[in-house]
């Protein structure tokens, strides 16, 4: 059974999203936010044009678990992170697309794990 994503989840996704965007200074960045139905199983994703420094980040309307504020507030924070390494990115990715997703993701939960534990 699919869960639904509220408009009200939708909001408190983009605050923080907005959040990270803030900590991280990616104010040089066009960033969009897209609330809309994707049938793979994904709880959100995004597009980025590196060239344009325009990314849009999309949160599913459906979610097969049931939707919890700590998996938006993680939600929220992957796909900013994901602009970080977006310049190296594009360099990479166009040779080595499997090893760099893998490493930006491992790097992407690094920091969350240093985000949620400061020391
Ligand atoms: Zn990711």
């Amino acid at each position: 059974m699919k869960h639904k994503v509220t408009d009200e989840d939708f909001q408190y996704f983009i605050s923080q999203c907005k959040k990270w965007i803030d900590r991280f200074s990616l104010q040089e960045w066009k960033i969009y936010f897209r609330h809309q139905k994707d049938d793979a199983d994904v709880l959100a994703a995004y597009s980025l044009a590196y060239t344009d420094k325009n990314v849009t980040i999309f949160l599913n309307t459906h979610w097969l678990n049931p939707v919890e504020k700590e998996e938006l507030d993680y939600c929220a924070f992957h796909e900013v992170a994901h602009i970080l390494p977006a310049p190296l990115f594009a360099q990479c990715h166009i040779l080595y697309r499997e090893e760099c997703d893998s490493q930006t993701h491992t790097l992407i939960n690094k920091l969350w794990d240093v985000v949620n534990h400061p020391h």
